[in-house]
């Protein structure tokens, strides 16, 4: 595995995953990764139907500081965080990015107009290209307003949910609200990830799909962070394999980490 770092890992300090920390981290050395971020879930008024998606920050960065010190040898550990976009959360997010010492910070869109696109009762009565497209421009709108993130999570995350999944989906369709989204990260100098977890829901593709990415660099997006969105130690790293081919087809050169949210080129090897 050429690809040595995995920088979108939950643990169960986040609601939807029951894995210690310690497990993930293990799991991740013996697979031969070099650096891990751990990026909790943070999404701030989260509709207490689908569950608080809340963390501890306090006891999050205490285990992991730990853990940093106990495994140094085998692996460097990262403090991250995965903020779930709202409007008007923005302000609420910044000032969290400065209390704590991250490294690296992921904005990603998990709710469609205030409801979770995971669960299958939203999607009822509804048209997936209206709620895909919904979706994009709520995305762009949020991201809009936040000041203090690094990366965009898996761009096209609502279609790992639509009734079709992704079978109708296809950057063309959405152009016209995939496109603002890719120039509005390169006028910031804000990076796209590249999410593996498509791959493991069996969408055969990457969260955003390989034509997104291409798209990307077409606009002049050269930043790209990498993450296997794992929740369980069997995921980490996930398809990293299938992602670094694709990312070397289309032209990328190399991927970036961040420390002490601070940006870091790994060249993508032939
Ligand atoms: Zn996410
Ligand atoms: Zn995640």
């Amino acid at each position: 595995m050429k690809i040595t770092s995995d920088f979108h890992l939950h643990t169960s300090f986040s609601e939807d995953s029951d894995t210690p920390m310690e497990t993930m981290v293990r799991s991740a050395a013996a697979l031969g990764l070099k650096t891990i971020c751990f990026t909790e879930h943070l999404d701030l008024d989260f509709p207490r139907e689908y569950g608080t998606f809340t963390v501890d920050l306090d006891a999050f960065q205490e285990e992991l500081l730990r853990l940093r010190g106990l495994y140094k040898k085998e692996i460097e550990i990262l403090f991250g965080v995965e903020l779930g976009m709202q409007p008007r959360l923005a302000g609420r997010y910044q000032e969290i990015t400065k209390r704590y010492p991250f490294d690296f910070v992921i904005a990603s869109q998990h709710l469609l107009d205030g409801a979770d696109p995971y669960s299958p009762a939203y999607w009822e009565g509804k048209n997936e290209q209206d709620c895909y497209r919904a979706y994009f421009t709520q995305l762009l709108s949020n991201l809009k307003t936040m000041r203090s993130y690094d990366t965009l999570g898996h761009l096209d995350y609502v279609v790992r949910y639509g009734p079709g999944k992704n079978k109708h989906y296809s950057y063309e369709a959405y152009a016209s609200c995939i496109d603002p989204i890719l120039e509005h990260l390169i006028v910031q100098g804000k990076c796209l990830e590249v999410n593996t977890a498509g791959l493991k829901y069996g969408l055969g593709h990457p969260n955003p799909e390989e034509s997104v990415l291409r798209r990307y660099r077409e606009l002049g997006g050269r930043l790209i962070t990498i993450g296997s969105d794992a929740h369980r130690p069997e995921h980490i790293a996930y398809d990293f394999r299938q992602a670094e081919e694709l990312l070397r087809e289309l032209g990328f050169e190399s991927y970036t980490i961040f420390r002490q949210r601070k940006p870091h080129q790994v060249p993508l090897l032939p």
